[in-house]
């Protein structure tokens, strides 16, 4: 079945007489004894419905969910021995940035921060790596992994590769298929998609790796309750619809923004110019919904417009129905190759003509 047919079919009751529709919202945190589960720690029928969705869009066998993206991640960390080493993107999402610094500086992970979008410096890092974590488009700027050629010389070699796949989304590109062994999603972002609920999710094909996560999130409690669990499935019912409709608005706003006299460059993978759109045509089937843009201006000059907005929310964030936007470097956690200037959108599915209205009287402002 194709995708949008998943996401509405996915994750219902048994089709019996008299059987709801919607899988029921699990309040309990026990469970009398003699089956499998026994305590809400170590599972619920709400997250497993949601579970069989996202392992479904995803081409997975098997998905975890938990109670943050970054909770997820922490998982697929805390999952590795004392001293492995790690290689990651020097300017991917700062979360995880942020909770792989940490463990270098604690001496427990050996963590190498690369430019992931050059393949040869991907190919010269294996050798020693024990995990490659992979990120493509990155957060936020939007650089394009060439995943089926380092996923492939990273199982040629025998290392472990996990992708987080939340700016594509699982309709655009299924890590899995092209051979990686765990794929990561803040489901909070697009799966979701109502701005209402954080999760995250891990999924895999590899059954040895499902039973390590499984007792990861059982020990680390890192769980998610029942109610967010039935939202983000909830969310996942019109997850395609919406990911091309904002899809469509994005490339749209970045061809205009463009042209327009006070931008710099625009950075969409969908975009015909972008330098790296040949590579995500190759393997995507999709661009996503995020962009990012940089303004010519310094950093106040971007906060300016940011705050200028009147239609689209100066906020953290992505996915949701509505647009988000920020520049990235107020976190101080963000990395030092995004500039200054850098400001994300996350295209939600508000008119395009109304976002494009907002976005040329912010930056009239300046
Ligand atoms: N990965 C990416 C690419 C993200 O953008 C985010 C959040 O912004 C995360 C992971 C972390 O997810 P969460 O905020 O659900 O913990």
């Amino acid at each position: 079945m194709r995708k949008e047919t998943i996401a509405i079919s996915s994750g219902r009751p048994a089709h019996q007489p008299g059987a709801s529709l919607n899988p029921p919202i699990q309040l309990t945190s026990t469970f009398r004894a003699g089956t499998e589960v026994g305590y809400g720690r170590f599972g619920n029928e709400t997250w497993a419905a949601t579970e069989e969705a996202i392992s479904q869009l995803e081409n997975a066998k098997h998905t975890l969910i938990f109670s943050s993206g970054m909770a997820a991640i922490s998982a697929v960390f805390n999952m590795l021995p004392v001293g492995a080493v790690v290689t990651a993107s020097n300017q991917g999402y700062n979360g995880s940035m942020s909770v792989l610094r940490q463990a270098h500086e604690m001496g427990r992970l050996e963590v190498r921060f690369i430019d992931l979008c050059n393949t040869d410096e991907v190919l010269a890092a294996i050798p020693g790596t024990q995990l490659l974590w992979l990120e493509s488009p990155t957060n936020p700027r939007l650089d394009v992994v060439d995943l089926p050629v380092v996923i492939k010389a990273a199982k040629d070699a025998g290392i472990g590769v996990a992708v987080d796949n939340t700016f594509a989304t699982a309709l655009n590109q299924n890590p899995l298929d092209m051979g990686a062994d765990i794929v990561m999603h803040s489901v909070t972002k697009f799966f979701a998609g109502h701005s209402d609920v954080l999760m995250g999710s891990l999924s895999t094909n590899d059954e040895a790796l499902f039973g390590r996560l499984s007792v990861q999130r059982q020990i680390g409690g890192a769980i998610v309750g029942p109610t967010e669990a039935w939202l983000a499935l909830r969310g996942i019912r019109t997850f395609p619809i919406r990911v091309k409709a904002c899809s469509e608005s994005a490339l749209e706003l970045a061809k205009r923004l463009s042209s327009h006299p006070k931008v710099e460059i625009v950075r969409y993978p969908g975009l015909p110019t972008d330098s790296q759109h040949a590579r995500a045509k190759s393997f995507m089937r999709g661009y996503g919904a995020v962009l990012s843009f940089e303004i010519k201006g310094d950093a106040a000059t971007a906060e300016k417009v940011c705050e200028a907005a009147k239609l689209i929310t100066h906020a953290t964030s992505l996915g949701g129905v509505e647009s988000l936007w920020e520049r990235r470097r107020r976190w101080a956690s963000e990395s030092h190759e995004v500039p200054e200037n850098l400001i994300r959108l996350s295209v939600g599915l508000e008119n395009v003509e109304d976002l494009w209205d907002d976005i040329q009287q912010a930056l009239d402002v300046i």
